[in-house]
């Protein structure tokens, strides 16, 4: 096989697929490889890149043809050269069908009967399309009160949805007493470690779109698992001799839920010390995958902008609904507004002068606006009597100007 399984506490080794923790000592489950045999080129799919995925060669994977996303060049960033790494292209609309598909590859090698997970948002609905694919039945739980937009697409791929009476951890610790037949899709790195290599093929398809990793890449933090993710992706790349310098990463949160930021400032690193400045879930933010008092895969994003020597940030409210806006009328992007913390973040950091103009930067566009309609700026259209004639028109929409380029090149 080309891939070996190591605990990341202990360093014991196992080739049990079916565990998902350490036997020996409880701890996080991490993954080894060998060089590829080669290095995908230009806007490769996520499984081009199997042979850096901890999925035996001779399986089948469950694809939804996942990956291969867009990096384009922003049309104006203060000068700087950014670029958006656009995952609203992926299945779903989302960076999660990356780990989705690998867990429900793992899933079915593994011989799992059912699928269960809780979730509100791009989790959910990336897991009610990739369990339909493999022919996996699917539950999903959500605390009642969940929005129809999010409901209705993920009944259309036939899973079985429950609205509990309940909150998120009550939800939790009913899915932790099921028994085996059940296959809990977590994104959590701790909970569910093969999911957790999906998002390292963002990096590897930046490099082979750049031919070089860019001097920053920004994420928007919710859970944490991500942006962990994409940093080991670098690494391999590193190590494996694929590229000579890696990226500084930069995590961003909103003002509210900034443990993160907190955590870099006051150097704290275990899931106990952070449990100490967890913002309480009950408040709101119109970036709603960003809102966790504590990001659960925490320690692995810690490390990732520790070791890259990276920063937090985090960006008020105003700014991400402006961005959101913008990246929509300036940009041509209809993201959902978490991933407007992206921008928000590098313009912030341009600012203060920690990215440097010249320097390349890659935004995480994390998903698609178009799963989240209610969360789209607003506006009415132009009422206008039936007699409307041409002269009408022409008051209504300027003509622009003559063409003046700012279009960056790579
Ligand atoms: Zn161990």
């Amino acid at each position: 096989m080309h891939f070996g399984i190591r605990c990341t506490r202990c360093d014991a080794t196992t080739t049990e697929r079916h565990r998902s923790r350490c036997a020996a000592c409880g701890g996080t489950l991490g993954f080894t490889y060998e060089r590829p045999r080669c290095w995908p080129a230009g806007a490769s799919r996520m499984w081009d890149h199997a042979e850096l995925l901890p999925i035996p060669p001779d399986v089948e994977p469950v694809t939804l043809g996942e990956g291969g996303t867009p990096l384009v060049a922003a049309a104006g960033m203060r000068g700087a050269r950014v670029f958006w790494k656009n995952e609203g292209a992926n299945p779903t609309g989302s960076q999660k069908d990356r780990a989705i598909s690998v867990a429900m590859t793992h899933a079915r090698s593994i011989g799992a009967a059912r699928i269960a997970v809780a979730s509100t948002g791009s989790v959910g609905l990336a897991c009610a399309a990739y369990s339909a694919k493999a022919r996996l039945p699917c539950l999903i739980l959500m605390p009642r009160g969940t929005p129809a937009e999010r409901l209705t697409p993920m009944l259309a791929f036939g899973a079985t949805v429950v609205a509990v009476d309940a909150t998120f951890e009550a939800i939790e610790t009913l899915l932790r007493s099921l028994d085996d037949s059940w296959f809990q899709a977590s994104t959590i790195a701790a909970l569910s470690p093969y999911q957790a290599e999906g998002p390292k093929t963002i990096a590897y398809e930046i490099v082979a779109q750049l031919d070089a990793a860019p001097d920053w890449m920004v994420v928007p933090v919710g859970g944490g698992g991500t942006l962990a993710g994409i940093w080991r992706g670098f690494e391999d790349l590193h190590r494996l001799g694929r590229i000579q310098r890696l990226p500084r990463m930069v995590g961003v949160q909103t003002r509210t839920f900034n443990a993160l930021e907190l955590a870099m400032a006051r150097g704290l690193r275990t899931m106990d010390e952070l449990a100490s400045i967890a913002a309480d879930e009950r408040l709101e933010t119109i970036a709603r995958n960003l809102k966790h008092g504590v990001p659960p895969d925490a320690t692995g994003a810690l490390r990732a902008l520790r070791d890259s020597g990276g920063c937090a940030i985090s960006v008020d409210e105003a700014a991400i609904r402006a961005w959101h806006s913008r990246l929509a009328a300036e940009e041509g992007i209809l993201a959902e507004p978490s991933s407007a913390a992206a921008p928000a973040g590098i313009d912030t950091l341009l600012a203060r002068g920690v990215i440097a103009p010249g320097e390349r930067v890659v935004a995480l566009i994390t998903g698609s606006g178009l799963r989240e309609p209610s969360a789209l700026p607003r506006g009415e259209p132009i009422a206008m009597p039936g007699s409307l004639d041409a002269a009408d028109l022409d008051r209504l929409v300027p003509r622009r100007g003559p063409p003046t380029s700012n279009r960056e090149t790579s």
